[in-house]
């Protein structure tokens, strides 16, 4: 009887801290904050989406991330893959489906992967295996990348001198 006591709290602490961080990092990240891209609109969106809620900017046209089209099973929206020298992830392509028109969702959850977050286990997340059409990040997905990239950096304000009138 204590025995089987023990195994349901075990269980239930287990199924908390499953829900508690559910996030799953890959293991390499960018060693750079400042992630560029290929000429595509919506992996700009996308990258900016990550960029407003961890540490990570939007460093406009290049080859950290990159996109292509290729027609995949009808099952599957897109696919990331990335290279890394086993610390940091060195460029990564997105690969989106083109039976299908882009779809904003499939970026979000491919440069989350791009950014080191692997699926999720929960399933409200964007990085959620079976990611659906939501594009709004969680707070799972927030805490996934701000464990890689830190929290969103405050803005520097810069003191400016207010023009003197002229006559
Ligand atoms: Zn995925």
């Amino acid at each position: 009887m204590k025995h089987l006591a023990f195994a349901i709290a075990l269980l239930i602490i287990i199924g908390l801290s499953k829900t508690a961080g559910a996030y799953v990092l890959e293991g390499p990240k960018w060693n750079h904050l400042s992630i560029t891209h290929s000429d595509d609109s919506y992996l700009s969106q996308a990258i900016n989406i990550w960029a407003k809620v961890s540490g990570i900017t939007n460093g406009g046209f290049g080859t950290d991330i990159t996109v292509s089209s290729s027609k995949l099973p009808s099952n599957i929206g897109g696919y990331a893959s990335w290279s890394s020298d086993g610390q940091f992830i060195t460029h990564c392509d997105i690969v989106t489906n083109s039976l299908y028109p882009p779809s904003m969702a499939v970026y979000i959850h491919e440069v989350g992967h791009c950014l080191g977050l692997g699926h999720s286990l929960d399933p409200t997340a964007i990085m959620y295996y079976n990611g659906g059409n939501e594009l709004s990040l969680t707070a799972d997905d927030i805490s996934g990348i701000q464990a890689l990239y830190g929290p969103l950096k405050p803005a520097v304000f810069k003191l400016s001198v207010p023009m003197l009138a002229r006559y």
